[in-house]
């Protein structure tokens, strides 16, 4: 076999390489998407937290409700929590410990009937395991600093995180912009 390759041939063959590197372009851009993506959701299957209670503590400093939510993994109904519909400027914070969770610049409305962020204020802050109650696989987000139980994050939120952190109004607090 002649290793000179016709002109036609070397046209084929260069075609072929330039589609290879393209190919590879593009699997390194989603590559690094994904990571971007990764690295924004902190999962940690050992959690441990800074501030540990009993649950006898949570009962007496937490509203019956607010207790079921942060400590029990409730949810409360869609379309019925006070920031649902809320838009004043500033940060909401972990109802149970006071953390920064998250901004009112991220804030959208999702449709879904609970406040919606596509990014949490600072990395760590919020963290997330996997839940696999109600016979669903979901990723839990916990505050990064007591482990209440705050809600759900998704993967079908808007740019530029395309997350979508479905909270529960009660798990939150708010501390309006000065
Ligand atoms: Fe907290």
């Amino acid at each position: 076999m002649s290793l000179i390759l016709k002109p036609n041939r070397l046209i084929d063959v260069l075609t072929d390489m330039k589609n290879l590197l393209n190919l590879v372009f593009i699997f390194t851009l989603i590559s690094c998407s994904n990571a971007q993506t990764s690295k924004q959701i902190d999962s940690d299957k050992t959690l441990k937290f800074e501030i540990t209670k009993s649950n006898d503590e949570w009962k007496k400093e937490l509203s019956e409700d607010a207790y079921n939510v942060l400590r029990e993994k409730g949810t409360e109904r869609a379309y019925t929590g006070k920031f649902y519909k809320h838009d004043e400027n500033g940060v909401y914070t972990c109802g149970a410990c006071g953390e920064p969770l998250f901004s009112s610049k991220t804030k959208f409305e999702s449709g879904s009937g609970w406040p919606s962020f596509y990014d949490v204020v600072e990395n760590g802050n919020v963290l997330v395991s996997k839940d696999s109650s109600h016979g669903m696989q979901r990723d839990e987000v916990v505050c990064g600093k007591c482990g209440g139980h705050l809600g759900h994050v998704f993967e079908d939120g808007p740019r530029p995180t395309g997350l979508r952190y479905c909270i529960n109004s009660i798990s939150l607090d708010f501390e309006k912009e000065k």
